[in-house]
């Protein structure tokens, strides 16, 4: 087995006999049926990416495997994710929510029901920086929020503890251990990587990555948040301006101060 994990559509799985991975599907009952007979110590999670498909086959099967419900729409799907929360008895489940317009309802109602979240965010343009903003608010200052929203929650922690995560590992896009295989069975680095050829060494890790491809501009080579970001906004269009995105970096990083300057003071 190499260090790769793969996520892979389900009807790879022939294909993928030795691999660790994460299979994606939209027929829940069919995904329990396949992975009956594999070596559960391969299987690191399992992706639904049709939230209208029954979710019960998995409830109780494979308890514990690592679970994540696919939005592809925010605003229509929400509440499909009320039919899956009984996932969360025996799964970690997380909702991936595409940043896109309204995405915020989407966010609300999967950590209302006890699910983590993770944002799939792009090259945000102003409007949705502010939705991002108002979502981060929610975040910080909701105390009904128990669940992480990443890339929030991750970034956050780094800014407290002075021990920063670039977002390609928070946001499961690592290049260093992930790769990501189409529907059409073609491998690639990760969706948001899937145009790039990289020269460089094929057990390069993530800082090297970094140093010499992801983050290797001007730009952000001089930003003030580069252990925190890695250069993740400039994927795919290398001119996104990231005016908007440095400015939610600061609010965390002003978030983490105060959460610091509260505890010292709690603590004197
Ligand atoms: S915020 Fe933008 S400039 Fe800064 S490291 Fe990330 S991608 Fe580069």
């Amino acid at each position: 087995m190499n260090d790769f994990t793969y996520n892979i559509p389900l009807h790879l799985l022939s294909a993928y006999r030795q691999e660790r991975l994460i299979v994606r599907t939209d027929e829940p009952a069919a995904l329990a049926a396949a992975l009956e007979t594999e070596d559960p110590e391969r299987i690191v999670g399992a992706q639904i990416v049709a939230l209208d498909a029954d979710s019960e086959p998995l409830n109780a099967w494979a308890q514990g495997l690592p679970l994540e419900l696919i939005l592809r729409d925010p605003v229509t799907e929400f509440p499909l994710l009320y039919r899956h929360s009984n996932l969360l008895d025996n799964h970690p489940a997380r909702v991936i929510v595409p940043v896109a317009p309204g995405f915020g309802k989407a966010v609300k109602a999967a950590v209302s029901l006890d699910f983590a979240v993770r944002l799939e965010v792009g090259q945000p343009e102003p409007t949705l920086i502010e939705e991002m903003a108002t979502v981060l608010e929610f975040y910080l200052h909701q105390s009904t929020v128990a669940q992480p929203i990443e890339y929030f929650h991750g970034s956050l922690q780094g800014f407290f503890h002075d021990e920063p995560v670039p977002l390609w590992v928070l946001q499961d896009d690592d290049p260093q251990y992930l790769r990501y295989v189409t529907d059409e069975g073609v491998e690639r680095l990760s969706r948001r990587l899937a145009d790039l050829n990289a020269n460089i060494a094929p057990d390069a890790g993530l800082e090297a990555w970094i140093a010499q491809v992801l983050a290797a501009g001007e730009e952000c080579q001089d930003c003030e948040f580069l252990k925190h970001c890695g250069g993740y906004f400039k994927w795919p269009r290398r001119d996104y301006d990231c005016a908007g995105v440095k400015r939610l970096f600061g609010h965390l990083r002003g978030a983490a101060a105060e959460l610091r300057r509260d505890l010292d003071v709690g603590s004197t």
